[in-house]
C-alpha cells in the first residue's frame, strides 16, 4: 500500500530525514514513535506529499506520488489525515464537517453523503451531535468527527499525527477505540502515537525514528520488551 525508497527531506541546510526506506501492506497498521523532533510528522506528511521530498520515491497503492507527473490530488483522495488539532472547519456542523468533500470532491449528492454520513457518525458514536458545531464538542469526540470526515472519503489508508496528544486524558481512550476498530476492520494505517500500550495492542509493527533516520523495527512484542540498539533503549527507558 505504501512503497518509500531512499527518502531524504531536508529544510535548507537542515536534514530532518535520512534515507528512508519502508514497505507497508495492505491492512497493516504501523505506530511511528520517536523524540520530539525526529521527523515523525515530516515523514506523515511526505507519504501524501504536504511535504515535497528532496531524493527519494514514495508510492501509494501502485502509483508513484513522485513521479514528474503524478496527479497528487487524486493520489491524497486515496490518503485520510487526522492530527492533532482536528483542524475541522469551525462555521460548519459536524454532519456537513463530514459531507464537504465527498460532495464537492466525490460529486455525491448531498442525500447520499448525508446518508454516507451519519452511518459514519454513528461508527464513531456521534450519531446524536449531527448538528451540532465543533465548538459544542469535547475534544475527544471533535477528533471522533475528525476520523469519521476522513473516512468519508473512502480512503484507502489513513495517517494519523498524534491523535491523542492535544486531549484530556478521560477522553484518550474513546478516540483510540475507535481507531481500534478501524484497525480491526482491515484499514491501512500509519500511526505517530506517544500511546505505547496502543501501539503494542494495536499496531503489527512498530517504527522507531530519531534524528530522522529508521533506527530500528520490530514486532511491538520485541521491540518495547527487547529494544535492540541503544537508541530505542535510552528513548523507551524515558517513557516508559
Ligand atoms: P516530530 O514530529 O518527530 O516531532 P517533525 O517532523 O515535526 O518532528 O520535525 C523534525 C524537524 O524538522 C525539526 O527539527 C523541525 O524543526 C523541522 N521542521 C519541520 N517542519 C519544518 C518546516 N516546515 N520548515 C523548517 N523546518 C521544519
Ligand atoms: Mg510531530
Amino acid at each position: 500500500m505504501i512503497k518509500i525508497e531512499q527518502l531524504s527531506k531536508n529544510f535548507n541546510k537542515n536534514e530532518v530525514l535520512h534515507d528512508i526506506s519502508l514497505d507497508i501492506k495492505k491492512g497493516e497498521v504501523v505506530s511511528i514513535i520517536g523524540p520530539s523532533g525526529s521527523g515523525k510528522s515530516t515523514l506523515l506528511r511526505c507519504v501524501n506529499l504536504l511535504e515535497k521530498p528532496t531524493e527519494g520515491r514514495i508510492f501509494v497503492a501502485g502509483e508513484e506520488l513522485t513521479a514528474p507527473k503524478a496527479n497528487v490530488t487524486k493520489a491524497r483522495e486515496k490518503i485520510g489525515m487526522v492530527f492533532q488539532h482536528f483542524h475541522l472547519f469551525p462555521h460548519l456542523t459536524v454532519l456537513e464537517n463530514i459531507t464537504y468533500a465527498p460532495i464537492k470532491v466525490k460529486h455525491l449528492t448531498k442525500e447520499q453523503a448525508q446518508e454516507k454520513g451519519r452511518e459514519l457518525l454513528k461508527k464513531v458514536g456521534l450519531a446524536e451531535k449531527e448538528s451540532d458545531y465543533p465548538n459544542r464538542l469535547s475534544g475527544g469526540q471533535k477528533q471522533r468527527v475528525a476520523i469519521a470526515r476522513a473516512l468519508a472519503m473512502e480512503p484507502e489508508l489513513m495517517l494519523f499525527d498524534e491523535p491523542t496528544s492535544a486531549l484530556d486524558p478521560e477522553m484518550v481512550k474513546e478516540v483510540l477505540d475507535v481507531m481500534k476498530d478501524l484497525a480491526e476492520s482491515g484499514m491501512t494505517m500509519l500511526i505517530v502515537t506517544h500511546e505505547m500500550g496502543f501501539a503494542k495492542e494495536v499496531a503489527d509493527r512498530v517504527i522507531f525514528l530519531a534524528d530522522g533516520k529508521l533506527v530500528e523495527q520490530g514486532d511491538p512484542k520485541s521491540f518495547f520488551e527487547q529494544p535492540k540498539t541503544e537508541r530505542a533503549q535510552d528513548f523507551l527507558a524515558k517513557i516508559l
